[in-house]
């Protein structure tokens, strides 16, 4: 036996032997090292794991040169350059290359290793793609040079946005700066399993008139004939069994992708193999779920289990029952393994297990027409309210709300039939099945008359035991798609008005408008909370960045605006007057003889000489003048818009009180004061320079004064 095996084995791993001639055989000899492009990211053909080039190319030419000797030189980088590099002959040899007629004049092709078919790829909001016209006005990504891009370009409909990587590409739609994608399936594929993206679709391939899918071969140099003639009897020798091998190793999983394929462990597989599900439902709560005519699964949830079975290639079977209440004896007794839409509670999370929720349903209040609509359902204290028996709502009502009658009924229609005949006064379920039975009967009698603010959230509830189904439930929920609800539930939940009725309009409105909240409230759920958690980083930045633009522009002992801000808002002042033609003045103020109050009093006594001067500053400033430290003991003040008369007026005012100020540590100080007014043709520097030749001046005169230059 262990000998049949051997033989077994090596007959089916024997190649075909090559026939070199003695040309190619001395080419092999005297040329050792033949150098070879190849792509980095070009997965699975060739591309890096943990900084070793691998892939389905680099197998096969592991090939070549264990049937021929010929040793490469791999020369990995992105594809123009490798391009470039083989086209000006610094290269021998290039992989994954194209056969297009104008790389004849530089290129020798290889038969075709592998073909590969070019795909668009959408996000999964694209909507319905019907065809190359869907993409007309859509931003296309797709990576420059690539063999089919003067055909694209010459549709002329889509805007094309060009990128220089696989990875670039993929991550522009991800994240929406484009609408889709035109590359092969492989890269694309591979990509997405690896980075987990679950918002990408496969639309279709792309089927244009002058080109095929995307055929891989080697490109020799014309003028090495030998090589090329080497490299393809190399390829001759590749069995169909080990190119089927090698397909399998580096792309075999890709047939796989429709959209919704869910990686399952063996255990799993296995029990997915060998067990059918048996679940439990409630069959009075259409359109969530109930029983059809037949008596077979209906509702939302029969259409996701139709989901899930295709998805898991599970077998599921319904254990029918009376109704909710025994569908929750049964999954206690084992009767059946799930519930295909139960909430969780804390209460049966003693003996089930639950998925994340995949459904969300407001809950609202039916009444009679004639009765006032309900604000909030404290409105409902003192009457009775209808309930289905068994609901996980009753008891979080009834913990909630203890003052509220809540009255278990069976079913749905006993609740709505009692409301009707007045033994309730309300009755609570979710919109969906209130709105479900309103289109069968109770018109003009009953009503929606309000939201009860809780929303009832679904899951697939799971007995303890199961851990395995569970996992694997959970692993199917999270693939559902956005489109997938959006399905299921414009099919089960549609706003229908049947001609020559006249239903009441309020009702109307409301359910309307419900059922808007519903839309906004499932399918944007997360969305929502995404921008939630992005417009609160953005409040942070925005917060952190107003901290940071204000440290920039303050002077930090006086809290005033630092020397840069000033001149920032001289130029700016500079700006306005020119164009408004407006005058402006400034002021230069000095203390005089600051020297001496450091040299008594010591440095911090000046400093707070300083911050004393600058409180004075801005009581006297208007709120359309600035003010800041220019430096030192020195303060710029900018009055915009202000004749001779008003600038000199307001420093002689400042003057006077500071002279009169008494400062704690040190008492009297004075100041001068260089003023001017902007003039035609004026910069920040001669503006400045007139204002400082106008403080020298007030200095020179004895100080304590205003000088207008
Ligand atoms: P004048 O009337 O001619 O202006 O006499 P002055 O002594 O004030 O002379 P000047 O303006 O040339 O000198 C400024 C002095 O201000 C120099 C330095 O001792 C002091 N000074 C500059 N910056 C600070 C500061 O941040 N804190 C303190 N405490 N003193 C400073
Ligand atoms: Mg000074
Ligand atoms: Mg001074």
């Amino acid at each position: 036996m262990p000998l049949f095996i051997l033989f077994y084995l090596s007959i089916n791993s024997i190649a075909e032997p090559i026939k070199l001639t003695k040309d190619e055989k001395n080419f092999i000899a005297s040329h050792p090292i033949i150098k070879v492009g190849m792509m980095p990211d070009f997965a699975p053909f060739s591309y890096y794991i943990k900084n070793t080039p691998v892939g389905f190319e680099h197998d096969i030419l592991k090939i070549i040169s264990k049937r021929t000797g010929l040793e490469f030189e791999k020369k990995i980088d992105n594809w123009s350059i490798i391009y470039n590099a083989f086209k000006n002959k610094k290269i021998d040899m290039i992989s994954s290359i194209s056969y297009k007629d104008y790389r004849v004049p530089f290129t020798t092709f290889s038969s075709s290793y592998y073909d590969i078919p070019i795909m668009i790829f959408v996000r999964d909001d694209f909507g319905e793609y019907k065809g190359i016209k869907s993409l007309a006005g859509k931003k296309v990504g797709v990576l420059r040079d690539v063999f089919y891009i003067k055909e694209l370009e010459n549709i002329g409909t889509m805007n094309l946005v060009y990128y220089d990587n696989y990875t670039e590409l993929i991550e522009a739609l991800v994240f929406g700066k484009i609408d889709a994608l035109i590359q092969n399936l492989t890269n694309i594929n591979y990509l997405i399993k690896k980075n987990l993206y679950s918002n990408l679709k496969l639309a279709s391939e792309l089927i244009l008139p002058n080109t095929k899918k995307e055929d891989l071969r080697f490109g020799i140099q014309p003028n090495e004939p030998l090589l090329g003639s080497i490299v393809q009897k190399a390829l001759d020798t590749i069995t169909k069994k080990e190119k089927e091998d090698l397909v399998n190793k580096w792309i075999g999983s890709i047939k796989e992708y429709k959209g919704g394929h869910i990686e399952l462990n063996k255990e799993e597989k296995a029990y997915l193999n060998t067990n059918v599900i048996k679940y439990c439902i409630n069959p009075d709560g259409m359109p969530l779920e109930g029983l059809n005519e037949k008596g077979e699964h209906s509702g939302m949830s029969s259409d996701y289990y139709n989901l899930f079975e295709k998805m898991l290639s599970a077998k599921f079977e319904l254990v029918k029952t009376k109704n909710w209440n025994e569908s929750i004896t049964f999954i206690k007794e084992h009767k059946c393994d799930m519930l295909a839409l139960g909430m969780e509670t804390r209460e049966r999370r003693k003996y089930l297990n639950f998925t994340s929720s995949y459904l969300e349903v407001p809950l609202v209040v039916a009444t009679r027409v004639d009765v006032p609509f309900i604000n909030q359902i404290l409105d409902l204290e003192g009457e009775k309210i209808g309930i289905i028996k068994g609901d996980a709502f009753v008891k979080i009502l009834r913990q909630k709300y203890p003052s509220l009658n809540l009255v278990e009924v069976e079913d749905i229609k006993e609740g709505l039939d009692k409301v009707k005949n007045g033994e309730l006064f309300a009755y609570i379920d979710t919109l969906a099945s209130i709105g479900y039975e309103f289109q069968q009967k109770y018109f003009g009698e009953l009503k929606i008359a309000g939201k009860i603010s809780e929303n009832l959230k679904l899951s697939i509830a799971v007995v303890k035991e199961d851990k395995i189904l569970l996992d694997v439930l959970q692993k199917a929920v999270n693939k559902i798609t956005n489109e997938m609800h959006r399905e299921i539930f414009s099919k089960w939940v549609p706003i229908k008005y049947q001609k020559g009725i006249d239903y009441d309009l309020v009702w109307k409105i409301s359910i309307g408008a419900i059922l808007f909240i519903i839309l906004v409230v499932y399918w944007n759920r997360k969305i929502i909370k995404t921008n939630r958690l992005l417009q609160e980083a953005k409040k942070d930045i925005e917060v952190k960045n107003k901290e940071l633009e204000k440290l920039a522009i303050t002077d930090k002992l006086t809290n005033l605006y630092n020397r840069r801000k000033l001149d920032e808002l001289l130029q700016h002042e500079l700006n306005r007057s020119e164009r408004f033609n407006h005058t402006f003045g400034i002021a230069i103020l000095d203390i005089d003889y600051f020297k001496k109050v450091n040299d008594t009093f010591g440095h911090q006594a000046g400093d707070k000489v300083l911050i004393e001067l600058s409180n004075i500053l801005k009581t006297h400033i208007r709120t359309t003048d600035f003010v800041g430290r220019f430096g030192g003991e020195e303060f710029v003040i900018i009055c915009p818009e202000s004749q001779k008369d008003g600038v000199y007026n307001l420093m002689e005012s400042i003057r006077l009180d500071i002279e009169n100020y008494t400062f704690k540590d040190i008492g009297k100080i004075t100041t001068s004061f260089g003023v001017t007014l902007s003039k035609e043709n004026d910069t920040s520097e001669s503006l400045l320079k007139r204002a400082d030749i106008a403080l020298y001046e007030a200095k020179s005169l004895g100080r304590n004064r205003v000088v207008i230059n």
